[in-house]
């Protein structure tokens, strides 16, 4: 069924009773060429693009909860590619440029809205360091643009510039930066997928990976043993307890990052915006309620929620922003499990064993590499080459030291 105003004109005036499921129910088969270990919003990217550009439709993806349980549901729905290194730029310029054809080519609508996102700057380094940004920015084809205080200050005249601890001197904006209905765009993509053949598997945890002579064979899963020519892992926070029944050990952390929205307000906040002197991001959702976010939990755990001291950090940030904040009530918090990797960007690789794929080490930043990570992966499954935009997100990398560390802070999950 394909989703259109009319449709819902006419479903409006037909007591809505020709909606279907949006995916079907399938129960697992014996093999596929293709086990994609987690629904998330990557695992259910690559399934699509395997399907729809490498023409692959013997594909399942194995959930061990529902559709959208994990981090694609739980994130801030930023989308950006102002990004400074050359492994990272390209690959989140094409993410963006997905994403503004994503609800045409997925005929759904994912909410996607350019309101731009504008990092601001407290210091004369910092404004440095953000033209610098800006300008590989613009090298790469994205678009940025730096501005003074006056100009952030037309667009957010509740800012704290005078007498604050950390003066607004500007801001780096990028315009075609903004937000996605995060689950929107899982269930975008399931729908989209599952009309192309693949089998969306829910409840379906993997327990295991059949390896014989250096080749996997299929997953042991609690619904029994699935047999595959590729099998590729995409289940962010869990990627260490995953790849860990290969024998693997990676180079990535799990820990927790909490989010928070405040009670519905009137429109506030015209677009994305971040501390610059601490880390603190926030957009206002249709809704009316602030959302925002900051740090990690300072210690490794697997656990869906967070703790106290985080809170008071965040807020702290966000008060030293928006003095009038203080005023709003917060609604609510929640907490995902972030796989930080030791340089702060990603992976999306081959493993040592024949046929196991691991794509992971997400960080703070997957929900805007959805369309690009879940694309490049499809690729580096279906051709066993990497994608030109993905060249650089290979494991060996903190084997050889050719890290991409885009903040220059070292192996430390709390500073990427
Ligand atoms: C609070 C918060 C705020 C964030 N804000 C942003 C933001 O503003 N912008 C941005 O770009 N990114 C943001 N992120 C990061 C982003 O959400 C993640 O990097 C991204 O969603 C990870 O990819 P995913 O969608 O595939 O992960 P997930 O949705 O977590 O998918 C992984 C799936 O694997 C499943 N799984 C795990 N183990 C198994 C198993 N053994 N068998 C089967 N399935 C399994 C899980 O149940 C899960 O559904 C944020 C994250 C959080 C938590």
């Amino acid at each position: 069924m394909r989703y259109s105003g009319f449709r819902v004109l006419k479903e409006a005036l037909t007591g809505h009773r020709g909606w279907g499921p949006a995916w079907r129910d399938p129960e697992p088969q014996s093999d596929y060429d293709y086990v994609i270990i987690g629904g998330g919003g990557h695992g259910l990217a690559t399934a699509y693009y395997l399907a729809k550009e490498y023409k692959q439709s013997r594909v399942a993806v194995l959930e061990k909860g529902w559709i959208g349980g994990g981090n694609v549901g739980r994130n801030t729905t930023i989308v950006r590619s102002n990004y400074l290194l050359d492994g990272n730029e390209p690959f989140y310029e094409f993410s963006l440029k997905l994403w503004e054809g994503l609800e045409q080519d997925l005929n759904y609508n994912a909410m996607m809205s350019q309101r731009g996102i504008i990092n601001l700057m407290h210091s004369d380094a910092q404004r440095d360091a953000y033209i610098r940004r800006g300008n590989s920015m613009i090298l790469h084809g994205a678009d940025a643009e730096l501005l003074n205080q006056k100009q952030v200050l037309e667009k957010y005249p509740f800012l704290n510039v005078k007498n604050a601890r950390f003066p607004v001197m500007g801001g780096l904006l990028q315009a075609r930066a903004g937000t996605a209905r995060h689950d929107a765009v899982a269930w975008g993509y399931a729908r989209g997928a599952d009309q192309r053949g693949v089998d969306i598997i829910q409840n379906c945890e993997v327990t295991g990976l059949r390896i014989e002579n250096g080749k996997v064979l299929g997953v042991e899963t609690s619904r029994g043993y699935i047999g595959a020519k590729k099998v590729g892992s995409c289940v962010a926070g869990s990627s260490s307890k995953v790849m860990a029944y290969a024998g693997m050990r990676l180079p990535i952390e799990s820990h927790v990052l909490q989010a928070f929205v405040s009670e519905g307000l009137k429109p506030v906040l015209p677009g994305v915006i971040t501390f610059g002197a601490g880390h603190f991001y926030c957009s206002q959702s249709d809704k009316g309620g602030l959302v925002f976010g900051g740090n990690i939990d300072g210690y490794n755990s697997y656990a869906q929620r967070g703790n106290l001291p985080v809170v008071e950090d965040v807020i702290e940030e966000a008060i030293a922003m928006f003095p009038m904040l203080g005023r709003a009530r917060l609604l609510r918090s929640w907490g995902g499990i972030m796989d930080m990797s030791m340089d702060g960007s990603p992976i999306i690789d081959k493993t040592h064993i024949d046929g196991l794929y691991f794509n992971g080490g997400w960080c703070y930043g997957g929900f805007k590499a959805t369309p690009a990570s879940g694309f490049c992966y499809a690729h580096l499954l279906a051709t066993d080459t990497p994608h030109e935009t993905a060249t650089a997100f290979r494991l060996d990398r903190f084997r050889t030291g050719n890290v991409i560390d885009e903040k220059g802070s070292g192996a430390q999950p709390n500073l990427h």
